[in-house]
């Protein structure tokens, strides 16, 4: 395998420029609205901070108690659920699919549901009318898990709309970074205030992780490009691969400890100014999906996500499903650690996280337990160029058939 110079990341992050760092983007909030075409959004430290403050603003509203979550999703929805005093539910997903089973939602979501929170991963739009008539008819709220799709549209809208309240990441390699930070959204304007109200209420001003966080954003400025990833990715993904470890491989060993802070006007300045690339970045990524994802689809044994009409997904990263475990096991083995950008998405169904013992039951999930099983990602970074991509393609070729 020929080597790249470097290391591509597993999904497509905005790089920074160094003059992002002169802070002198903007106000960022206002810049992100007009970006998603809504009329305010909240900045919160994390995507998963954003989740809280929304969690938290719908208990006021409600003494329903339980939240319900897809079987994959990221692990630090557990923890922002648990963090509010609330119970978690988890939900079968679609065969082949991250989608929430409506058939398996119908029956969990009851009079304790407060919450339903379906994700839009990798990029892909969820299919959100089903699951948010089920949550109506029990009375529950939906909030939109859009922490891997800022920027895509349902129907020409913003996602986060459709539901009651909506969230983003703008942590690093998740599209636009500040290294950590999140986003929400909500349609209402009532529920607009009330969140806002919450955020004043109990994000601290935290200066001391704030700093922490400065300093990172600059590691990362510095960092997210080739001859930077293997340093702060590569070889850690390596050594996590050598100990048989794919749970750390997978980037997926969080703590319950949920900083939870203010973001500095710096951190937003800098965000502010590399949103403004954003548009062409995606629209480059989308036209290289456009070209790339026919050439995936047509392997045999290989299924690539895709965006049904009327939705408009980003193209961080190809969600790719293949025909077994143990096909998808030697795809990785030779791929996953190779610097070119493929890995897994999460390494297991939230029941089959040893550390989320404590939070998640045992349940049956067989779904979500397929689609660890047998999905892996590969990046739609710039940086993966032409040869290294064809040499990708020759590797599932060859496994796959
Ligand atoms: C990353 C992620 C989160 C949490 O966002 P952070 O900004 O890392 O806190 C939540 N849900 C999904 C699906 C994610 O990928």
């Amino acid at each position: 395998m020929s080597i790249l110079k470097g290391e591509c990341p597993p999904t497509a992050g905005l790089p920074l420029l160094l003059g992002d760092l002169a802070g002198r983007g903007g106000d960022f909030a206002q810049r992100l609205a007009g970006f998603l075409e809504v009329p305010a959004v909240g900045i919160a430290c994390s995507g998963t901070a954003s989740l809280i403050i929304i969690l938290e603003t719908l208990r006021r509203r409600s003494k329903r108690t339980t939240v319900v979550v897809p079987a994959y999703t990221c692990p630090l929805v557990v923890f922002a659920i648990a963090r509010c005093g609330l119970q978690l539910r988890v939900c079968d997903v679609r065969p082949l699919s991250f989608e929430l089973d409506p058939e398996a939602l119908a029956k969990i979501c009851d009079e304790r549901t407060l919450a339903v929170v379906p994700t839009h991963l990798g990029g892909r739009v969820a299919d959100l009318a089903p699951v948010i008539a089920i949550a109506r008819r029990c009375g529950a709220y939906v909030i939109e898990d859009a922490a891997q799709a800022l920027g895509a549209r349902d129907g020409g809208k913003s996602l986060g709309l459709a539901g009651d309240a909506g969230f983003f990441s703008l942590a690093a390699g998740k599209g636009l970074s500040l290294f950590e930070g999140g986003v929400w959204v909500a349609a209402d304007a009532g529920l607009r205030a009330e969140l806002s109200d919450t955020a004043r209420d109990i994000v601290p001003r935290g200066l001391l992780m704030e700093a922490r966080r400065c300093l990172e954003l600059l590691g990362y400025a510095l960092a997210y490009r080739p001859q930077g990833l293997p340093f702060v990715y590569g070889h850690a993904l390596r050594r996590a691969l050598r100990e048989n470890d794919p749970v750390a491989a997978a980037g997926d060993c969080f703590s319950p400890e949920i900083p939870f802070h203010r973001v500095s006007a710096w951190r937003q300045a800098v965000g502010s100014s590399a949103l403004a690339r954003l548009p062409a970045f995606q629209q480059r990524l989308a036209r290289r999906a456009a070209e790339r994802l026919p050439r995936l689809a047509a392997l045999p044994g290989v299924k690539v996500l895709s965006d049904p009409p009327g939705r408009r997904g980003t193209w961080p990263v190809f969600m790719v499903l293949l025909a077994s475990e143990a096909m998808r096991d030697r795809v990785l083995g030779v791929l996953w650690g190779a610097g070119l950008g493929v890995a897994r998405m999460f390494a297991c169904a939230l029941p089959d996280y040893e550390y989320l013992r404590p939070w998640v039951g045992e349940c049956h999930v067989p779904n979500a337990r397929e689609f660890a099983a047998r999905s892996l990602t590969i990046t739609n970074s710039p940086w993966l160029d032409d040869a290294h991509f064809e040499e990708i393609l020759g590797v599932l070729a060859r496994f796959c058939r």
